[in-house]
């Protein structure tokens, strides 16, 4: 898990927000042994699992993080 400041537009307040950690690494052997066929998952993943969550209430509703 990756952790950052945000602020949550469900609680109005500056938050602890969190987002699962991609391993990149991992997708970077997989790409290599599919023949880059990964990189379309790898993608995919990136999208779908790049938002951040308010640690508070669990609302993805989060902006301004840094
Ligand atoms: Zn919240």
């Amino acid at each position: 898990m990756e952790y950052r400041s945000g602020f949550c537009a469900v609680c109005g307040a500056q938050r602890k927000v969190e987002r699962p950690g991609t391993n990149h690494v991992l997708h970077l052997l997989l790409t290599i042994f599919t023949c880059m066929l990964w990189l379309v998952v790898w993608f995919l993943v990136s999208v779908q699992f790049g938002g951040w969550r308010c640690t508070f209430c669990g609302s993805r509703r989060v902006s301004r993080v840094r």
